[in-house]
């Protein structure tokens, strides 16, 4: 499963939480990256970030990757699961934690309402063992910003706006600023496209890289699918999950989501042919800059 004339210079990737199913608003953002990719000849990996396994969806795995594959979608390598990948995690948030980068927080919920969830530093300076605690990262006071391919320049003063961050929950579980950032640098990612609502987390993801030494991919987000009320689609019984037989018009429908051009003979095409046409015709400067688009307006 690759493409006829692999690209090394470009590396995407899709990653699905499997909390749910597929919807319309994730196949947008699947969509934009599969084509981003494979219109330079590049490498389009799949990684499950099942980092979560209390809000994972039992049979949600299956599903998503069920439906990828009705849809038409091919992808490099074999896929990666954040699940897996718990060492490596835990090797990064000990080196941050004994060189002083990240310290303990035994913070209750209570205590920290009302600081609008920057964190204030109470447990800066304390001093608390790693043990049955979060682990929060040290941010500096310095503004963090990158140009997006469609939204233009964006930043924000992480000591400021974001605050000390958790890079491993209290819990056990790892967090996705974390994982994201050492996955996309193992996997050699050098073009993450997708949903504008990870737009106010690339500044951390930016921070995170810089501390490890990675090197900063090109960022390119995608307007977020959403209600009418605002929601974000997959929140509620609205969005449904991507049915086989709707593939051809909600690809096609997703593609005019991104701006693209489509044609009328494309309405009784095969899901593979949607996808190849797009791929052929791709134009990210024509993906509308906006970081909502709503999906009733889409039809
Ligand atoms: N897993 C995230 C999501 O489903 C996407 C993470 C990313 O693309 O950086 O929203
Ligand atoms: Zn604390």
């Amino acid at each position: 499963m690759t493409a006829p004339c692999l690209n090394p210079s470009y590396i995407g990737r899709f990653a699905p939480t499997p909390s749910g199913h597929l919807h319309f608003g994730s196949l947008v953002a699947a969509l934009a990256s599969y084509l981003d990719a494979r219109s330079v000849g590049g490498r389009w990996l799949l990684r499950m970030e099942d980092l979560d396994p209390p809000r994972e969806m039992p049979g949600a795995q299956t599903a998503i990757l069920q439906a990828l594959e009705r849809y038409g979608f091919e992808w490099d390598g074999t896929l990666i699961r954040q699940s897996e990948r718990h060492e490596a995690y835990a090797q990064v948030v000990d080196k941050l934690f004994s060189q002083g980068l990240a310290y303990a927080c035994t913070c209750s919920r209570k205590q920290l309402e009302g600081y609008n969830g920057i964190y204030p530093g109470f447990c800066r300076n304390a001093g608390h063992p790693m043990e049955n605690a979060a682990i929060r990262l040290r941010v500096p006071e310095l503004h963090y910003a990158f140009t997006d391919r469609v939204q233009g320049r964006y930043g924000q003063h992480v000591g400021r706006e974001v605050g000390d961050f958790i890079i491993r929950r209290r819990d056990g579980l790892y967090a996705y600023q974390l994982a994201v950032v050492l996955d996309d640098g193992a996997q050699g990612v050098t073009d993450i496209v997708r949903g504008a609502d990870l737009l106010d987390s690339t500044p951390r993801q930016l921070y995170l890289q810089e501390l490890l030494g990675l090197s900063q991919p090109r960022y390119l987000h995608v307007p977020l699918i959403v209600q009418p009320d605002g929601h974000k689609l997959g929140k509620s019984y609205r969005s449904p999950p991507l049915t086989p037989e709707q593939a051809t018009p909600l690809l096609l429908r997703a593609l005019r989501a991104l701006g693209q051009p489509t044609d009328d003979s494309l309405a009784h095409a095969s899901p593979r042919e949607v996808l190849d046409w797009g791929v052929a015709h791709w134009d990210a400067g024509l993906i509308p800059r906006a970081l909502t688009l709503q999906e009733a307006q889409l039809r």
